[in-house]
């Protein structure tokens, strides 16, 4: 803080030196009589000079980094989940989850700092308290703050119909996490819970939210295990709003080096086997493509202590709490690109009241 306004400081100074200067140079011309073309040339060729000087300026005031706004935040408020996939990327390295009423206060400051769409994630959201916390804070952000988008990112294992009675009508957009419509790959990748189906929790889900008026989100990660199949029927028939589809992503301390959870090196593909996913399922047009690069640097990510992760470097390097220190503080440790942000087309219509949900 301290250096800035030195630096700006100094800044205005020079500003002043040089118009003194020029002044001054001016006055002297003036002085003794030089009116001659030569003299003009002079003057002219010194003005410009000076504007020059003010441009530079100028423009380095304009790239003294800009506060990113958090438009579109994250917030991961658990770790713990009830499915073990193998490449998962925000693994239960705790068990904290905060108080609701503090967890309510960062939301506020969030809403203060400008943010239009919170969404929930997790672990998996609706463990905690059986989906009554995720559905309080759902509520909270939709009536109190008056979010134009609340949405949940969830693998739908634990959803009840009474959670739809309850909080649907708050609730924007749910997706719901699938890299598989054949059974046994979504074991393979860890992607369910004893021998419960997760393609009937996922067909169940989406009637719900027809019913409910929720629009209905797909997410999918490819890895080695699914890198292979055609889902275009199995989309077609959802009929989702967007279908996210991911490469996926190894987190250094998630699930690749020595403190991590999980191991997703064996899950790992290449940028061209991507492709060739994404080739195969151009025609689907609600699909929106993620590659590692734009996942790294262009989502806010809150974690359960509400701190900005920064990914840049391939591992989670927490900020300090946004309930400690503010939002407008900590953002600046949270690695955000936000043009990154607006490129991967993160601004987008999130808003059920203006869609037209025809089922
Ligand atoms: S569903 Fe899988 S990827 Fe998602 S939090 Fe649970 S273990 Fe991780």
């Amino acid at each position: 803080m301290l250096l800035s306004t030195q630096i700006v400081f100094g800044k205005m100074l020079l500003q002043v030196c040089i118009t003194n200067l020029h002044s001054i140079f001016v006055s002297i011309l003036d002085w003794i009589g030089i009116s001659t073309g030569r003299g003009r040339a002079v003057r002219v060729a010194h003005k410009a000079a000076v504007r020059e000087v003010h441009r530079k300026t100028d423009k380095s005031e304009a790239v003294t980094p800009k506060i990113p706004t958090p438009t579109s935040v994250n917030y991961h408020f658990t770790r713990q989940c009830n499915y073990k996939c193998g490449f998962c990327f925000h693994t239960a390295k705790t068990s904290f989850v905060l108080p609701i009423e503090d967890a309510k206060r960062g939301l506020r400051l969030l809403k203060e700092s400008g943010m239009e769409k919170i969404n929930f994630s997790g672990g998996e959201p609706f463990l905690q308290e059986k989906g009554d916390f995720l559905g309080k804070l759902v509520q909270f952000c939709k009536q109190d703050l008056q979010l134009p988008s609340v949405s949940i990112v969830s693998n739908g294992s634990l959803i009840r119909e009474i959670w739809f009675q309850k909080y649907g009508d708050y609730l924007d957009i749910l997706a719901i996490s699938c890299d598989s419509f054949d059974e046994d790959t979504n074991k393979l990748i860890g992607r369910t819970q004893g021998r419960k189906s997760h393609l009937d929790n996922l067909y169940r889900v989406q009637s719900w939210c027809k019913d409910y008026k929720v629009a209905f989100k797909i997410n999918s990660v490819i890895n080695t295990f699914n890198v292979e199949e055609d889902m275009r029927e199995y989309i077609a028939e959802l009929s989702p709003v967007r279908w996210k589809v991911f490469q996926c992503l190894v987190i250094e301390g998630e699930n690749a080096g020595e403190n991590a959870l999980r191991e997703a090196e064996r899950f790992v593909i290449s940028d061209q086997q991507f492709q060739d996913f994404l080739d195969r399922h151009s025609d689907v047009t609600c699909l929106v493509p993620e590659s590692n690069q734009k996942m790294r640097d262009s989502y806010l990510i809150l974690d359960e202590y509400m701190r900005f992760l920064d990914c840049r470097e391939g591992r989670k390097d927490p900020s300090k709490s946004i309930l400690d220190v503010g939002v407008e503080n900590a953002i600046q440790f949270s690695g955000f690109d936000e043009k990154m942000f607006l490129k991967r087309g993160g601004k987008y219509m999130w808003s059920k009241a203006d869609m037209r949900l025809e089922w």
